[in-house]
């Protein structure tokens, strides 16, 4: 029934012989033949073994039940060889990295000259098997824990699957965290037509990160249309465990401002801040070189940073209310699209379809806003003009079937 992937071909091994301890399939089960493929990739940071962790559960159980989901679950360990001393990375963030010219240039032989690019180029050459031998839409669903402590939370490029996929977990949704960040594995998955989503499962070392890993995995399975009814138990506590961490949180938030500390040394947030705790404007949460850092405006902080490596120092979001989501779904199956170009101050990008470009200075209302409301993201931006890109929305027949039990 199951594919070959528990043994690696020798063209996956790296090329610089080394054993870790965490092998890189954690489970293989079930057939894409029988139904849907959810590919599951915890660990691609390091530091954050819990999503591994919750992901052996997963497969201990479905094996001592006969391996038989509905379909195919494969679970991945990312990053093993910063995994196997608990670093966020060796010498790049292996989060960052997967852009179209990287993927070729690995592909085609290009020198391994990093760890990463050997452990991209082993998950990248898995990733072509189980996507080729994948029937209708695949899911990826990727794992990871936060530095600073908080409940558990998603995050999406925010095409309309990935959003019922996202709504689907009783937990926040994290909107436009991407145009902040490049070359992350779910939006390469997104560019590809995967429906995709990544789980911020908790702290990194609190034992409950796992079990709320665990939970988010019984949930996608389902939302993947993977589990057979015999574990709707398992599936009724992930609910239970992921709805009472949640209570009382924002369905979605967006992301208003991001922190880089790439340029700053000596970033330090202050002890006892937390994802999702409101903050004031002007009020102290880190110190760095240059002296106090104050909150630049009020909002919800996102994942404050409690470790040595990372860009991002912290995030202040919004919530968005659940109207502007339900809008922006019916927005977009109108595709009004069509009427931006008539608006004063926006114009298409000749030879790019599905591009704008927007002069701030003109345009009347929002641009940003509006355009996130059609499914765009900011691909680049200026004091006076942003370009603005649709998000490939895959136009798969049953589409709407394949997202299962997912609002
Ligand atoms: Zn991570």
């Amino acid at each position: 029934m199951s594919t070959s992937l528990q043994q690696p071909a020798a063209d996956l091994q790296p090329a610089r012989a080394q054993d870790f301890r965490e092998p890189r399939i954690v489970g293989d089960c079930g057939s894409a033949a029988d139904g849907p493929t959810l590919l599951v990739v915890a660990g691609l940071h390091g530091n954050e073994p819990a999503g591994v962790r919750g992901l052996e559960r997963i497969f201990d159980r479905l094996r001592a039940d006969g391996c038989m989901p509905r379909g195919r679950l494969v679970g991945l360990a990312g990053n093993r060889a910063a995994l196997e001393i608990g670093q966020r990375f060796i010498d790049q963030d292996l989060n960052r990295v997967w852009v179209a010219e990287r993927l070729a240039d690995l592909r085609g032989g290009g020198e391994r000259m990093t760890t990463e690019d050997r452990e991209m180029a082993e998950l990248d050459a898995i990733f072509a098997r189980v996507l080729a031998e994948a029937r209708g839409l695949p899911f990826l669903l990727d794992v990871h824990t936060t530095s600073g402590p908080g409940p558990a939370f998603s995050v999406l490029h925010d095409t309309l699957l990935n959003r019922r996929f996202g709504r689907a977990l009783p937990i926040p949704i994290v909107l436009g965290l991407e145009e902040e960040l490049n070359g992350t594995l779910t939006d390469y998955f997104t560019e590809l037509g995967a429906v995709a989503l990544s789980v911020e499962a908790g702290q990194h070392d609190d034992p409950r990160s796992v079990d709320r890993a665990e939970a988010a995995l019984w949930i996608a399975m389902d939302v993947a249309g993977l589990l057979p009814e015999p574990y709707a138990p398992e599936l009724e506590s992930a609910r239970a465990l992921l709805e009472v961490e949640g209570r009382g949180l924002p369905e979605a938030v967006e992301i208003r401002y991001r922190h880089d500390i790439s340029r700053t040394p000596g970033f330090r947030m202050m002890p006892g801040f937390r994802s999702f705790q409101a903050v004031a404007d002007g009020q102290p949460i880190a110190t760095d070189g240059t002296g106090t850092v104050a909150s630049p405006q009020p909002g919800l902080l996102i994942m404050p940073l409690y470790q040595r490596l990372g860009d991002d120092g912290f995030f202040l979001a919004r919530p968005v209310r659940p109207m502007w989501l339900d809008l922006s779904t019916v927005l977009r199956r109108l595709q009004l699209e069509r009427w931006l170009t008539r608006l004063p101050g926006i114009r298409a990008v000749p030879g790019r379809p599905g591009t704008y470009v927007v002069n701030r200075h003109i345009a009347l209302w929002g641009p940003r806003r509006l355009f996130h409301l059609l499914g765009y993201r900011r691909r680049d931006h200026s004091p006076s003009h942003l370009v603005m890109e649709r998000r490939p929305e895959p136009a798969v027949h049953g589409s709407e079937e394949a997202s299962g039990g997912a609002r």
